[in-house]
């Protein structure tokens, strides 16, 4: 399997080279080259088949041999450890609970599979290898949990300074060992352009093998189509009366770089059942107006309470255009968008609590209204949205809602470890002397 780059002027690679490049030179994004079939083999043991064994069958064809499959399998393995439960709110909505990992987002799936193929990747090569990520809350410390303690890699992340929530950043700044966090005088833009200046600086790269773990990179993005296969299981065994006649469910994805929403759909391609998708935004509302309109309008990113998904220019978006081959009706067949203010993020968050006893966070919350309309405007279906973060990640929650519901025992344990990092200002020379310092 070759991946080529979306912008098509630099050469197709095999999945070691695009994982190890992370971005193609031209600046696209690597595409494979041909999206594989699920056979019926993988269907006909299906109910039964452990998640490893679902996990190792959906990605094998990308992965190509490029990893043995006793390794492959294992890295498998240790991807999806933990809990993936479609939980029922409403007799027509459920939540895919995403959080159960160690840092609670789903960013846990692609960043714990990425390091583990880093790692095996980078047993061949003798310089240092380092991997350097911005973060605005989620990927950071899915990225320093993924890469802790794995041997021949240092990890810095880049955060900015009182702008992640408080266990966002003991998630960040507990972990020491090989992970370094620096906490940046400016916001994410700031924290972004130092990582992207290290990444291109020429002299630095003679000296290590530096990179950069965002959510671009196909090792990212290709296993977060597992849990999709994950909820369908659950979905037919459980949520649907098996004297009914089986709908397929209709999927809403809490989307800010699309990267979540376009694993999905790739999954799909791949055979797995769905009616539709539903990409939820908060009012960085770029897709959902491209979508009514076919014209891609970009604007500033607004500060919202669905920070993850502040983006402006939705990198993965791209991705889905390749999909479908650059056809927007055929697109608009299958992806469907809403944006959500944060009024109404707020309201659905209360709603949902008081109502049905069950507790959002934002991005899971823009994810739960945008579902709730789409299905009273087509009535006769049912769906799941993603609650793609535990609650407790955002301050915000116990303001809204006065409670972050069950708090992870693992969150208490965060309290209790002291805090290390490195404060920076948004001075790439700052930055750079901090990385030669690690070769
Ligand atoms: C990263 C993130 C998102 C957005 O996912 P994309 O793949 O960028 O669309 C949504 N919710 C949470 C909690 C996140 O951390």
């Amino acid at each position: 399997m070759k991946y080529f780059s979306t912008n098509r002027k630099a050469p197709a690679v095999g999945f070691r080279e695009a994982t190890l490049l992370g971005q193609p030179a031209d600046k696209g994004l690597y595409f494979p080259e041909r999206i594989p079939r699920l056979t019926e083999d993988f269907w006909s043991d299906f109910a039964d088949k452990p998640p490893a064994q679902i996990a190792f069958e959906v990605i094998a064809p990308f992965v190509a041999g490029e990893i043995d499959d006793e390794e492959l399998l294992r890295i498998c393995a240790e991807t999806v450890d933990f809990e993936f439960p479609l939980v029922r709110i409403t007799p027509e909505i459920s939540a895919l609970e995403l959080f159960h990992g160690a840092t609670l987002a789903f960013k846990d799936v692609g960043a714990r599979f990425m390091s583990r193929c880093l790692r095996y990747f980078s047993k061949e090569k003798s310089e240092k290898t380092i991997v350097i990520v911005a973060t605005s809350g989620d990927t950071g410390g899915a990225v320093a949990n993924g890469f802790y303690d794995v041997d021949g890699v240092e990890v810095v992340i880049l955060y900015p300074k009182g702008k992640v929530s408080k266990v966002q950043e003991l998630q960040l700044t507990t972990l020491g060992r090989n992970i370094t966090a620096l906490e940046v005088g400016g916001n994410f833009d700031d924290c972004q352009t130092l990582a992207k200046t290290a990444l291109a600086d020429e002299e630095l790269k003679k000296k290590v093998f530096l990179t950069s773990a965002n959510s671009i990179n196909v090792a990212r993005w290709l296993p977060q189509q597992f849990y999709y296969f994950y909820a369908y299981r659950q979905w037919i065994s459980e949520i649907q009366n098996p004297k009914s006649e089986i709908r397929n469910p209709v999927v809403c994805v809490p989307s800010g770089n699309f990267g979540n929403i376009c694993a999905g759909i790739l999954a799909h391609i791949t055979g797995l059942p769905c009616a539709k998708f539903i990409a939820a935004t908060n009012v960085n509302d770029v897709i959902p107006n491209f979508l009514a309109t076919g014209e891609m309008r970009e604007k500033p990113a607004v500060a919202t309470l669905s920070n993850a998904m502040d983006v402006a220019r939705p990198s993965n978006f791209v991705r889905i255009l390749e999909i479908f081959d650059h056809d927007y009706l055929n697109l608009k067949e299958k992806l469907a968008a809403a944006s959500v203010t944060d009024e109404t993020t707020a309201a659905t968050m209360r709603a949902v609590y008081e109502k049905h006893g069950y507790l959002l966070d934002p991005h899971g919350a823009v994810g739960f209204y945008a579902l709730e309309r789409y299905l009273e405007n087509n009535p006769g279906q049912a769906g799941y949205f993603l609650e793609t973060a535990h609650p407790v990640k955002f301050d915000s929650v116990e303001q809204i809602v006065g409670t972050f519901g069950d708090v992870p025992e693992s969150v208490g344990a965060l309290y209790e470890r002291p805090k290390q990092s490195i404060e920076i200002a948004p001075d790439y020379e700052e930055l750079k002397e901090i990385l030669l310092g690690k070769v």
